[in-house]
């Protein structure tokens, strides 16, 4: 059974429902499975149904290749309870209304609690849960799902976890970060570690820098008020950045269980180096707002006039850093990552630099300062390149870059799944490889910690401005200043 908290919600209809829904259609979920929602809302089951499956615009397209007993049959897994007033209430009712379910519905006791209201509901809710004997594992196992942002500083996230474990296991909690449930992301420790060609060359004595870009076309949108109290390093960089981070840093773990890859990955976390030198965080970190523009010939706002945001806001929609890793493989080697909103297109991907090689043979190639390079794109076009030089036909020894490159999408005939249903598929059958653990949430925040507390306190802190729909500010060049550029998608 599934028991969504804060199930009138956005997450529920446009994220949780589809998984569910792709999950249902290939035959993925358990024979007996029931999704029970559950929030303050006043609502029947049938409201619900309605609500999430039949009349949902984010599975009116899914629904399109369904057949109305297919689809009738989905809605009927759907049940819903509201809580009263608030989510600090007595959970017997609730406690009544999942064992009616379990009895009538033959679950076997085993109950996942998806989190999705606001975060300072959590502690509440797991509190509640537990008060109630809904956290017990003699009937079943019981799972926390949590949702993100896991905190909000390095103090608030401890207290989050130190709240959750009173009532919960460490064992039983999965937090969730969208990202590690995407293919490309998973691809990283797959390429890294499953090929003889990449590993050898998979430290400072072969790689330059690494550079990692996160691009959004969008705006703040509706989240406007959302968004303010965050920014781009708390809502992006410490949660989905950092975890693809930890990939490409970490040491090969000794196999493919959850604690095993996590150990690996908290050790590389823990191997950042924290900046903590007002001169340092000044040189090293970058933000910015977008600014009104023009885009295509469309006005769009600056980040200061949008909605839910204060016009005197000091938010960054825009983040760059540049970081070393302290330990023996990545010493000295820089790392380069931004973040932003209202960029020329949407992407994420990473770029591995390659060292040129050590001595020129083709001066006169025109190419000997173009590194090779190995671009893992994330989203969209998720898939893999390499750029190496290779000889122009001709007299002479004229070089030119030429790729290799693998797309998802041209795996036409395996079915990429969307990460919520890769996430929700691994919590339910008890795999949390890709959920992040409480001392990896932890040493993310303190390596990001004092870059925000410089941001808000430190001297001569700059905020910058930058037109919509271009890369960002032109200081953030002189970041990267010692390497040449940053690498926009699209150029060679
Ligand atoms: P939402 O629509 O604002 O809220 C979810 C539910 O929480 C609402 O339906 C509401 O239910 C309850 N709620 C809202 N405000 C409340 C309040 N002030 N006091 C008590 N209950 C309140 O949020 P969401 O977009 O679904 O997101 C849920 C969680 O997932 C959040 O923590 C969010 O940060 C995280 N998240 C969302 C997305 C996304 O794409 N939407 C992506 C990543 C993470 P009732 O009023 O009916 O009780």
């Amino acid at each position: 059974m599934l028991v969504i908290f804060g199930a009138s919600g956005d997450l529920t209809a446009r994220k949780l429902v589809p998984a569910l829904y792709s999950l249902y259609v290939e035959g993925q979920l358990p024979e007996h499975f029931v999704v029970l929602g559950t929030s303050r809302s006043d609502m029947t089951d049938a409201d619900f149904r309605n609500q999430v499956v039949i009349e949902s615009d984010y599975l009116k397209e899914k629904l399109k290749n369904s057949d109305e007993a297919k689809t009738k049959k989905f809605a009927e897994m759907f049940f819903y309870q509201d809580l009263g007033e608030s989510y600090d209430v007595d959970y017997s009712p609730l406690r009544k209304r999942v064992g009616q379910l379990n009895d009538e519905k033959r679950t076997q006791g085993n109950i996942m609690y998806y989190l999705s209201t606001p975060p300072r509901l959590y502690e509440t809710i797991a509190k509640n849960l537990a008060e109630a004997g809904l956290s017990t594992q003699n009937n079943g196992w019981k799972r926390l799902i949590v949702e993100k942002p896991f905190g909000y500083s390095l103090e608030t996230a401890k207290a989050l976890n130190q709240g959750l474990q009173e009532h919960f296991k460490e064992s039983q909690i999965y937090r969730i970060d969208h990202y590690l449930g995407k293919e490309t992301v998973q691809n990283l420790l797959v390429t890294r570690f499953s090929n003889s060609i990449f590993e050898p060359l998979w430290n400072r004595n072969y790689i330059k820098h690494i550079e990692i870009t996160n691009a959004e076309s969008v705006g703040v949108e509706k989240r406007g008020g959302y968004y303010d109290k965050s920014g781009a390093l708390r809502d992006m960089f410490q949660n989905h950045l950092l975890q693809i981070v930890s990939l490409i840093v970490m040491e090969p773990p000794i196999g493919d269980k959850a604690e095993e890859i996590r150990d690996e990955k908290v050790k590389a976390l823990k191997s950042l180096r924290v900046m903590r030198d007002e001169k340092i965080l000044h040189d090293h970190t970058i933000r910015a707002q977008y600014m009104a523009s023009n885009i295509q010939g469309k006005k769009v706002k600056g980040y200061r006039e949008e909605e839910g945001v204060d016009p005197e806001s000091t938010t960054e929609t825009y983040a760059a850093i540049k970081f070393y890793v302290d330990n023996w493989r990545w010493k000295d080697i820089p790392f380069y990552v931004r973040t932003a909103k209202r960029m020329p297109t949407k992407v994420t991907e990473v770029v591995i630099h390659f060292k040129t090689p050590h001595h020129q043979i083709f001066k006169d190639s025109g190419i000997h300062n173009k590194d090779n390079k190995l671009i893992i794109r994330i989203q969209p076009d998720e898939g893999i390149l390499i750029k190496f030089g290779v000889k122009v036909p001709g007299q002479g020894f004229k070089v030119e870059r030429a790729n290799l490159d693998f797309y998802y999408s041209s795996l036409m005939e395996t079915h990429v799944m969307e990460a919520y249903e890769r996430l929700l598929l691994d919590a339910m059958q008890g795999d949390a490889t890709l959920y992040a653990r409480a001392d990896e949430v932890e040493a993310a925040w303190e390596f990001v910690d004092p870059i925000l507390d410089y941001w808000q306190h430190g001297k001569d802190v700059r905020m910058y401005g930058y037109p919509s729909g271009t890369w960002g500010p032109k200081n953030s060049d002189d970041l990267i200043e010692g390497e040449g550029y940053w690498r926009n998608p699209g150029e060679n």
